[in-house]
């Protein structure tokens, strides 16, 4: 999400008259889009704003600005602490930035941190993005949560969830094909969610098949469905509409009910494990990914031995592992057995050798088989870099021709985030 919505600020700042700089010596702002999700970046911020202040001091006139969602949970503190930020907004306000920035640029501070999702937050849509990638976008369709689980700071930074209307998503679409997208990510912190806080409700799985109907869209994912709203009709959708990718992000964070109790994460690892089953049932060769928190209070070696569990059954294409990292505010922050440090990497450490040998185990499914390839670069004089509809990265020979085309290839070799393939013929 902050990378799509830095795409935006990106966009915002093209049509303002902004171009990237080379350096960020020569640069007139200096803009850190940050993330609050976990400790780590969040304590970065402050060490970098230092850093460009040394910038700013051999060049007054260059701006600082500091956007996302540290500014909507300590914003205040921020400007304390950083006097250099010359301007800041949060996720909330981002369609406020062309004000601001002519703001600062008229020498006052330009600093808006919002309660609340204001009125006019839509406005959002009508700026462009700028992106890197020419083949594939991330289209924001659901903004906040409406979960509350215990250790997550999302829905106090993003908010409730707001879904974005079916005609403005479309026609972001339909824009985006023209330009020669093929291949549209759907995106949301809930994204299953979409379309249920409307006066007329809808279904994600509308929105899918929506989406599908659009000339010219090759290929749908989407991050992230939650568990609990992965329901028989979107299983249905996907194994139904031939665009929709054949993966699927479903966080499950612990394998152990009593943690995913404290977590309130609202489901049981049963009920997980029976959506999974549903989905390998109806998607053959779908390919599965998950996020697991390592270490949340309390987490014994028998909840950790129930996680390891769940990776050995369900063998998923890839995990996003965390240690758990308390986040202020937050119900789990403040529960009193916490997991040392050392315990966390430890556990961390043994599910990743344990996944290593799961990975190595699915790569060599691939090898001899022929796969669909979305080729989105060409590096170097002839090396094309592709994926796979189960989103593995894949290399092979040819020219800057079959950039953006999905072709058929057969996988020579096959490491854990590898494919070296050959071209047998173009699709389309
Ligand atoms: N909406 C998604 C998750 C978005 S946050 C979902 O519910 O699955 C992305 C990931 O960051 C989460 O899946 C979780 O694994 C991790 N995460 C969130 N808060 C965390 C915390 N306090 N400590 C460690 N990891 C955390
Ligand atoms: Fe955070 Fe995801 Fe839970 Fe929402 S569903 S509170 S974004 S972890």
């Amino acid at each position: 999400m902050n990378f799509n919505d830095s795409e935006r600020i990106r966009g915002i700042l093209r049509t303002m008259g902004y171009e990237p700089a080379k350096t960020w010596e020569e640069a007139d702002l200096i803009l850190l889009n940050t993330c609050t999700i976990r400790e780590k970046p969040d304590q970065k911020v402050l060490s970098h704003v230092g850093e460009y202040k040394k910038i700013k001091e051999k060049k007054p006139d260059a701006l600082i600005a500091v956007a996302g969602c540290l500014v909507q949970r300590a914003g205040w503190e921020l400007v304390q602490k950083a006097p250099a930020i010359d301007i800041m907004f949060s996720s909330f306000n981002i369609h406020q930035f062309p004000e601001l920035l002519n703001q600062a640029q008229a020498g006052y501070k330009a600093i808006a941190i919002l309660e609340n999702p204001p009125e006019d937050e839509d406005k959002i849509w009508e700026y462009p993005l700028e992106r890197d990638n020419p083949y594939c976008a991330y289209v924001t369709v659901i903004k906040g949560c409406d979960k509350n689980c215990t250790y997550c700071v999302v829905p106090r930074t993003r908010g409730r969830e707001r879904s974005r209307s079916l005609e403005s998503i479309l026609e972001e679409i339909k824009r985006l094909v023209e330009d020669g997208v093929r291949e549209i990510h759907l995106l949301g912190q809930n994204v299953t969610a979409w379309g249920k806080d409307f006066k007329k409700q809808m279904h994600f799985s509308e929105l899918l098949w929506k989406v599908a109907e659009i000339e010219g869209v090759e290929r749908i994912r989407f991050t992230t469905g939650h568990p609990v709203d992965l329901d028989d009709e979107i299983i249905q959708a996907m194994a139904e509409i031939p665009q929709v990718c054949n993966a699927l992000h479903l966080p499950i964070q612990s394998g152990s009910n009593r943690i995913l109790n404290l977590m309130d994460r609202g489901y049981t690892k049963e009920e997980y494990l029976e959506k999974v089953f549903k989905l390998k049932e109806k998607i053959k060769g779908i390919a599965l990914s998950t996020d697991i928190i390592v270490g949340f209070p309390s987490e014994t070696e028998k909840d950790f031995e129930d996680t390891l569990d769940v990776i050995k059954q369900v063998e998923f294409e890839q995990i996003f592992s965390f240690k758990f990292s308390p986040r202020p505010g937050t119900p789990a922050a403040s529960i009193e057995n916490q997991i040392p440090d050392e315990i966390k990497t430890r556990r961390i450490t043994e599910l990743l050798e344990i996944q290593k040998t799961i990975m190595a185990k699915i790569a060599g499914r691939y090898k001899g088989t022929v796969q669909e390839i979305l080729i989105e670069e060409l590096r170097g004089k002839d090396t094309l870099v592709g994926r796979t509809t189960t989103n593995r990265w894949a290399e092979m020979k040819g020219g800057r021709e079959l950039t953006g085309k999905i072709v058929r290839a057969l996988v020579k070799e096959a490491s854990p985030f590898n494919l070296t393939c050959e071209v047998l013929e173009v699709v389309r």
